[in-house]
């Protein structure tokens, strides 16, 4: 995989409880052009390259044992569908894991698409939708806003499966500096 096809990250929560079912690797893709007010992640817009990585790259830098399932959100993943396909693919084909992927983009957009239409054939369950703050609701599962939908593409997970032990999470990272991830009562899902 040359320079170009490596994906963008912003940034990777390898173990969260709050971020979709069970124990997940959480992968945040940085660029995002819509820029909607009250967006949870200002600092993911910028299409200026932060954590360059491939698909393998990823897991094996961060892949820990007993993780169910990988959550991508951003940014917009499918800003980079070529990159998010290879990693969707090589966690569902080799890695067995289940998918979770938040985006910007509506589903009857991402279907219309050639790359994005393959793309969905490895997600489990899609949501979609941009945040939209006159359409902000903090009771919502998993979700920031009324508009934003979820899409079950088969029969692993349902709506329930998205009742997490937290709303939010703090992480301590490498670095030593704190974050919080999920969905607290003033934004979607931090990170
Ligand atoms: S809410 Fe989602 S679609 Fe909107 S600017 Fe933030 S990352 Fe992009």
């Amino acid at each position: 995989m040359g320079r170009d096809n490596l994906l963008n990250i912003h940034s990777v929560i390898p173990l969260s409880r709050v971020n979709g079912p069970g124990k997940r690797l959480v992968v945040f893709f940085q660029g995002c052009a819509r820029r909607c007010p009250g967006c949870f992640n200002p600092a993911t817009h910028p299409f200026k390259p932060v954590h360059l990585y491939s698909p393998q790259g990823l897991y094996k830098e961060f892949l820990l044992p007993d993780i169910e399932g990988i959550t991508v959100s951003g940014g917009e993943p499918f800003s980079q569908t070529g990159g998010l396909l290879h990693l969707l693919r090589l966690c569902k084909e080799s890695l067995g894991l289940t998918t979770v992927v938040y985006t910007g983009f509506l589903y009857e957009e991402l279907k219309k698409g050639s790359l994005s239409g393959s793309t969905l054939k490895y997600i489990d369950v899609l949501i979609d939708g941009r945040f939209e703050e006159d359409k902000k609701e903090p009771t919502l599962l998993a979700r920031g806003s009324t508009n934003q939908r979820f899409f079950f593409f088969n029969s692993l997970y349902q709506q329930n499966d998205f009742i997490m032990p937290a709303k939010v999470e703090i992480i301590i990272g490498k670095d030593g500096i704190i974050k919080e991830t999920g969905f607290s009562k003033t934004n979607f899902n931090l990170n």
